[in-house]
């Protein structure tokens, strides 16, 4: 079956770390293709000074050279709070039950992934592909978020080719402790942000003298 990965973020702005993240993920799970698929108003985190136009041409620009990668701006195109169900509900109304999707997640996003809006109802659209960040918190895991890896996890990733969702795997990565917090905060303190981001990201950054 198709199967198509899916990273959904703020990209305020891009970084190595997602990209290497999609690449990996891309080549172990065997995918077809990966969307980027930026968030207008992530429901989770406090709205971006940089606007969602911006965040989302430096993401074009950073996928433009990879033929796995693509890019979605659906989220742009609604109004009101960017949830994940309802980017998932408008792809499948539009490829239809037969293509497999994979959402990725870094650890940190999973560990409130429980106070997602109507988060139980995400994995009949979808399979999860987890990864861990390093600095991640080490803290357990809800007992809610425990018990429903335990009912949905797979270590077959050939499970999320024969199924279109319902299955959530862990898949370990080349550990980039790279955030967008991290070069917003370099950026702010006038130093370089240069390796941890494509060029092309901070070319556009200067150009539009974006104020991070
Ligand atoms: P911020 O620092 O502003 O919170 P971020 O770097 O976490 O941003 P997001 O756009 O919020 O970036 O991330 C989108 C998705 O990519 C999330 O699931 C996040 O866990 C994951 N992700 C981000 N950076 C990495 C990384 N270095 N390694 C693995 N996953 C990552």
């Amino acid at each position: 079956m198709r199967t198509i990965g899916l990273l959904g973020g703020t990209f305020n702005p891009i970084h190595l770390g997602h990209l290497r993240m999609a690449q990996e993920l891309a080549e172990t799970l065997n995918l077809n293709e990966v969307r980027f698929i930026p968030s207008a108003n992530p429901p989770h985190k406090p709205a971006p000074d940089i606007s969602a136009e911006h965040r989302a041409a430096m993401v074009q620009l950073a996928i433009a050279h990879n033929p796995l990668f693509t890019f979605d701006n659906r989220e742009l195109r609604r109004t009101g709070a960017s949830y994940t169900i309802d980017t998932l509900q408008s792809i499948r109304n539009e490829l239809g039950a037969d293509v497999s999707l994979v959402l990725f997640m870094g650890s940190d996003a999973f560990t409130k992934f429980h106070t997602w809006h109507r988060w139980q109802e995400i994995i009949n659209l979808c399979h999860i592909a987890l990864v861990q960040r390093p600095l991640a918190s080490k803290e357990p895991l809800p007992k809610i978020l425990d018990t429903f890896l335990h009912n949905h996890y797979s270590e077959n990733t050939q499970d999320l080719h024969e199924t279109s969702a319902g299955f959530v795997t862990m898949q370990a990565i080349t550990p980039l402790e790279i955030s967008s917090t991290a070069i917003r905060n370099a950026l702010q303190n006038k130093r370089s942000a240069r390796y941890l981001t494509p060029q092309c990201v901070l070319d556009y950054i200067e150009q539009h003298q974006l104020n991070y």
